[in-house]
C-alpha cells in the first residue's frame, strides 16, 4: 500500500496545472478541476484512491491535498479544498485559468482490492468524504466485485454535507447512503446524531467479512473504530486516513512523523492495527 511517488517521477518536481473548473461545495470549501499544461505528464498521470498531492501557489507555499476525483477520469485531477490558512486561502481564491504547481501523487491508498467480495462500510465526517470519494467511484465502477456497500456520512448541519448532488446517482448504482447531522432543520428527512450511533444500529450481514474505512476528525475516527470493534468487525479490517502538518511529502523532513511512521510515506491511509497503540484519545 505504501508509496512515495510514481517510480519514474522526480518527487521534488512541481508540474504546472491549470484550473479548468471550480465547484463551490459548502461554505469555505470548493473543488478544483486541474489539468496538466504538459501533455506528456498528463498522459502518465495516475493515482490510487486515498493518495494526495502537494499543491503549490507561487509566492505563498505548498499544501497537502487529497485527490477527491475519479481515478478512471484521466483527463483531470479533482481536489476538494477547505480554506484553513495561508495556502488553502490562496488556492480557494484563484480564478479559472490560473496555474499552480502540483507534485505527486504521494502516500498509501485505501484497500479497494482487499475489499473485493466483502461488505464495505465507509464512514465520513465533514470534508473527510473528499479522500473517500475516489473509493466510491472505484467501487461503483466495479460494483459486482463487492457485496453490501454503505456510506455513513455525518455533518454538523444539512447545509454542510459534502457532494449531496451525487447521492441520488450513487444510490441508483448500489450505494446505501445514510446521512446524519448534529443539528437538523425543518426540511431535513435524514437521521440526527453522530456517525457512530448509525454504525451501532446498522444491520451487518457478516461482521467478520466486513471492511470499514473512515476519514474525518480524529476523535470521530477513534470512536468509529471502537464501535466497529464492538460490532465484531476485525481490527485488521479497519482503515483510517490521518492528517498532520506536512512539508516535503517524501519522508525526509520529519514534519509528519507519527510514532514510527511518516504520514506522507506509510500513510495517510493506515490499518487501524498499525496506529492502535499510538493514537491516544486523551490527545484528541
Ligand atoms: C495527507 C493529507 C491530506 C489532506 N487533504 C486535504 C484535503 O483534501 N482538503 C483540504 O482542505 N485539506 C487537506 N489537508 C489539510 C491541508 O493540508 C491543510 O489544511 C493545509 O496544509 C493548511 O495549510 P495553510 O497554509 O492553508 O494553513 P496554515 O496557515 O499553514 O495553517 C492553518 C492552521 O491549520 C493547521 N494545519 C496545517 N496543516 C494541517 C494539517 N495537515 N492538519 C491539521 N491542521 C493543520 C495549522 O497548524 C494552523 O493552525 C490534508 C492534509 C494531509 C496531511
Amino acid at each position: 500500500m505504501a508509496a512515495t511517488c510514481e517510480p519514474n517521477q522526480n518527487p521534488w518536481l512541481s508540474h504546472s496545472v491549470r484550473i479548468a473548473g471550480i465547484t463551490r461545495e459548502i461554505p469555505g470549501v470548493l473543488t478544483l478541476d486541474l489539468e496538466f499544461e504538459d501533455s506528456a505528464r498528463a498522459a502518465t498521470w495516475a493515482f490510487r484512491p486515498g493518495q494526495f498531492t502537494m499543491l503549490y501557489v507561487p509566492g505563498v507555499g505548498e499544501s497537502a491535498i487529497s485527490i477527491s476525483g475519479d481515478a478512471a477520469d484521466t483527463g483531470r485531477i479533482r481536489q476538494t479544498i477547505r480554506d484553513a490558512g495561508n495556502v488553502t486561502h490562496s488556492l480557494t481564491g484563484l480564478p479559472i485559468g490560473a496555474t499552480i504547481g502540483l507534485r505527486g501523487p504521494f502516500g498509501s491508498s485505501w484497500p479497494v482490492d482487499e475489499c473485493r467480495g466483502r461488505d464495505v462500510i465507509l464512514v465520513a465526517g465533514g470534508i473527510g468524504l473528499a479522500p473517500l470519494r475516489p473509493v466510491i467511484y472505484h467501487m461503483l465502477h466495479h460494483r459486482q466485485q463487492y457485496q453490501e456497500l454503505t456510506l455513513i456520512v455525518g455533518a454538523r448541519d444539512p447545509a454542510l454535507l459534502l457532494y449531496p448532488g451525487e447521492f441520488e446517482h450513487w444510490r441508483t448504482q448500489g450505494l446505501n447512503i445514510i446521512p446524519t447531522v448534529d443539528h437538523a432543520d425543518e426540511s431535513w428527512r435524514g437521521g440526527v446524531g453522530v456517525v457512530t450511533t448509525v454504525l451501532e444500529r446498522l444491520w451487518l450481514r457478516s461482521p467478520a467479512e466486513t471492511m470499514l474505512m473512515t476519514c474525518g476528525p480524529e476523535v470521530m475516527m477513534w470512536y468509529t473504530m471502537q464501535t466497529a470493534l464492538g460490532r465484531g468487525i476485525p481490527a485488521g479490517s479497519l482503515f483510517l486516513s490521518m492528517e498532520r502538518n506536512m512539508n516535503c511529502a517524501i519522508a525526509l523532513c520529519g514534519h509528519c512523523q507519527f510514532g514510527p511512521y511518516f504520514l506522507c510515506r506509510e500513510g495517510p491511509v493506515f490499518r487501524f492495527e498499525q496506529l492502535r497503540s499510538i493514537l491516544r484519545i486523551d490527545d484528541l
